[in-house]
């Protein structure tokens, strides 16, 4: 599975979002060409690509032409058609195979690879339908949270359940999919760690960051992570076993939670760059984009190193007008924007960084700054 592709060769990027854009312009950092398959015309990788296909992801026919004009594949979200990717990694090369995309998808499988690796999660159950979840739900108890196996992210396809009498709140996601409902875990804090391996098993994670959710879209993460460094070690430690357990090529971010003993509890896997490690662009000597391109171009690693303590901000919808008016005030700020035209309320459309000897005066500036109130 292992090959070395060289500069000047072209690099295939299944979705065209932020992620893909950063992961294009790492790229080409190095003289790659990248082609990219996305439904929408004018995306954010788009913008950056050299060859844009415009067609749905499981397309079959724009995914041979990806594979046509593109001497490696990769891809920046995890919610591909798996029989697709499957099909792809027999007429092109994908190094990071389909196996991690189709654990990944969903939570059962997911949560099972965890445990096999040794690391520990929430209690857990598999609920095929209402009945099934009323049947067990004792297993685990109340507080509880209902999450669809397939296509949650940020929050949505969950529901909270606090007693018995909250049980019906779940129903309606029990019709579209299976779900799992797992123990409300009383965490202190969030952290992740981005864990980067490549073909011949060489394999690191970038400094642990601490996050901060609100309204259950990443707002900001904070590096490193505010944790004991037995904590710090644990996490790292998580993260490799699982690299290792699922021979990983490419990134996976973990998130986690950690518990007011210091011990960690994985939360779930997301098997590409992460919003969470947008900080190494600028805070590392090797950004998450890199170190992805990297691994799947069949390149050595390199050792990340945090150059200063650092603080990354996502910029949503709603906060793009008072930081173009606040710029001026903040030289210091790295500023990314992804392209996006429409600033539609709660839309990931860029995210700052701040690198910082102090980052809880920092923390008071971005408060002061009433950027980020609404
Ligand atoms: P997820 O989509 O699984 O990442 O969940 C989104 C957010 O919901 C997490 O970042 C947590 O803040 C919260 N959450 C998810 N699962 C649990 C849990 N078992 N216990 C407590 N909070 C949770």
């Amino acid at each position: 599975m292992t090959r070395m592709i060289y500069p000047g060769q072209t690099i295939g990027i299944i979705g065209g979002g932020q992620l893909g854009r950063m992961m294009a312009l790492a790229a080409k950092e190095a003289g790659y060409k990248i082609a990219v398959l996305e439904p929408t015309m004018d995306s954010p990788c788009g913008q950056v690509a050299d060859i844009r296909i415009v067609a749905p992801y499981n397309d079959e026919s724009a995914l041979e032409e990806l594979a046509e004009v593109s001497d490696v594949i990769t891809y920046e979200f995890e919610n591909i058609d798996y029989e697709g990717l499957k099909r792809l990694t027999e007429i092109a090369h994908v190094p990071q195979g389909a196996e991690l995309v189709r654990i990944t998808q969903n939570r059962v499988t997911e949560k099972h690879a965890i445990v096999e690796a040794g690391c520990p999660v929430a209690p857990y159950i598999v609920a095929n339908n209402y009945e099934e979840l009323v049947n067990q739900i004792e297993q685990i108890g109340y507080p509880c949270i209902v999450k669809t196996a397939r296509g949650g992210y940020d929050g949505k396809g969950q529901q909270l359940l606090s007693s018995t009498e909250d049980l019906p709140l779940a129903k309606k996601l029990l019709e579209h999919s299976q779900c799992v409902a797992e123990g409300f875990v009383p965490f202190v804090k969030e952290i992740s760690v981005i864990v980067q391996r490549n073909g011949y098993g060489e394999t690191y994670c970038l400094p642990v960051g601490e996050n901060i959710h609100v309204h259950h879209i990443l707002h900001e993460t904070i590096v490193p992570a505010r944790i004991s460094p037995a904590t710090y070690d644990k996490a790292i430690e998580a993260a490799e076993k699982i690299a290792d357990y699922l021979q990983l090529i490419g990134t996976l971010a973990v998130e986690m939670f950690v518990l007011e003993d210091g011990q960690i509890v994985i939360n779930e896997l997301a098997p590409r760059p992460h919003n969470s490690g947008h900080y190494s662009i600028e805070a590392c000597n090797v950004s998450q984009f890199v170190q992805h391109i990297r691994a799947v171009c069949g390149w050595p690693l390199r050792k990340p190193k945090l150059w200063a303590p650092s603080i990354m901000i996502n910029l949503l919808g709603q906060h793009v007008v008072p930081l173009s008016n606040s710029i001026s005030k903040y030289p210091d700020w790295s500023v990314h924007l992804y392209g996006k035209n429409e600033a539609k309320v709660n839309r990931k459309m860029g995210h700052v960084t701040i690198m910082t000897e102090n980052v809880e005066e920092t923390l008071k500036q971005i408060e002061r700054s009433g950027i980020w109130s609404e």
